[in-house]
């Protein structure tokens, strides 16, 4: 299949363009578009074959079910069965936004959506270019992140092609994702509201609005024997290619550490990384150092996360270190990205 590329800018959007993407949308067909956290790959989310069409270019095991993106709130009442209170809650602080809630779903989302779940999740994202597009495919619009499964989300056009094209009938170029990280993923339809993926709408945020908010714990356990409550969470995800060891500790022991595992590494001639800082970064000696921006800055190791990780990849990079975050706030996402990359593999020095 040939891939139409095409690019839409969000200050100035080509309402011909955008035509044209919900229209391949409406007949059945797939089009990856930019949000403000990742880009998605959209099928019509109330087509079941567009929804295999997704799990197929994607190569997705079709029991892990798929956010369903919406551009107004009205449009929620078709796909969900009863709208709780929270949500309308969350809608107004965090919508649009990257906030992903699940709700009892109705009889128009199809199975093949929720791989088999009577839940649905869906998201109102905020940037413009994703909600015209929405809007223009009918409305309903299912979306994965625009990556072939297992390997890092992607944060540009470029790296959607890489893995998109020839699979899918569009990609719409809309440059740099802002956030650069998956949406908060908040389960509404138990007792109390519960995170099964943190994302950029911390806890704390969430809390300000409901009172408590639970975690799944497998979230952060490498070796839970329970299953993650969000079913794409089990799967090893987020992955480079090459082996990646997070090291936690006092900056110098890391620095120190870290560099002791590189040399060893280059001995045995494997091609080394390093995940630094800017505060670290030219204490390291490796064939590929890379800085998240400044330790201070979350939003900006959030931004770099996932395109260094496709880097070291394009650089054939075989061992990689990385240094640890912290774990509060905006902090918690990109450790359990990191953790995943990493396959849970932490050093605690
Ligand atoms: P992605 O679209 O690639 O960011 O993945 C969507 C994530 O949302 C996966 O981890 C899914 O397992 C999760 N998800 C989607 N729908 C549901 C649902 N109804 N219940 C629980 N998790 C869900
Ligand atoms: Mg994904």
């Amino acid at each position: 299949m040939d891939t139409e590329i095409i690019r839409i800018f969000e200050e100035n959007i080509d309402a011909g363009l955008i035509k044209k993407a919900g229209d391949i949308i409406k007949q059945g067909g797939l089009v990856a578009f930019p949000t403000e956290t990742v880009y998605g790959l959209g099928g019509d989310a109330l087509n079941p074959d567009s929804s295999r069409k997704i799990y197929a270019a994607k190569g997705r095991p079709s029991d892990n079910p798929l956010i369903v993106h919406i551009s107004k709130w009205e449009d929620i009442d078709l796909i969900v069965a009863n709208v709780p209170e929270a949500a309308r809650k969350l809608a107004k602080a965090f919508w649009p936004g990257p906030l992903t809630m699940i709700m009892k779903k109705s009889d128009a989302v199809p199975g093949e959506t929720t791989g088999g779940l009577d839940t649905v999740a869906v998201r109102m994202p905020v940037h413009k270019t994703a909600l015209a597009f929405i809007e223009a495919a009918g409305g309903y619009v299912a979306a994965p992140s625009a990556n072939i499964s297992g390997r890092p989300s992607p944060t540009s056009a470029k790296y959607v092609i890489e893995d998109m094209k020839d699979r899918i009938d569009m990609i719409i170029d809309g440059g740099d994702a802002g956030i650069g990280l998956e949406s908060t993923i908040v389960d509404l339809s138990g007792e109390r509201p519960m995170i099964l993926r943190p994302g950029f709408i911390t806890k704390e945020m969430l809390e300000e609005e409901l009172g408590l908010v639970d975690t799944d714990p497998t979230i952060f356990a490498g070796d839970s024997k329970e299953p993650p409550k969000a079913p794409g969470m089990k799967y090893k995800h987020y992955a480079p290619k090459g082996m990646l060891t997070i090291v936690n500790g006092p900056e110098e022991e890391v620095v120190e550490y870290i560099n002791v595992k590189l040399k060893e590494a280059s001995f045995s001639g494997k091609k080394t990384g390093v995940i630094a800082t800017d505060e670290t970064a030219d204490r390291y000696e490796a064939d590929s150092i890379k800085t998240v921006g400044s330790r201070q800055d979350e939003s900006m190791i959030a931004h770099r996360l996932y395109t260094i990780l496709r880097e070291f990849d394009d650089e054939g990079i075989e061992i990689m270190y990385s240094e640890c975050f912290d774990t509060g706030g905006l902090g918690q996402a990109i450790m359990n990205r990191l953790l995943k990359a990493a396959g849970h593999q932490l050093i605690n020095i």
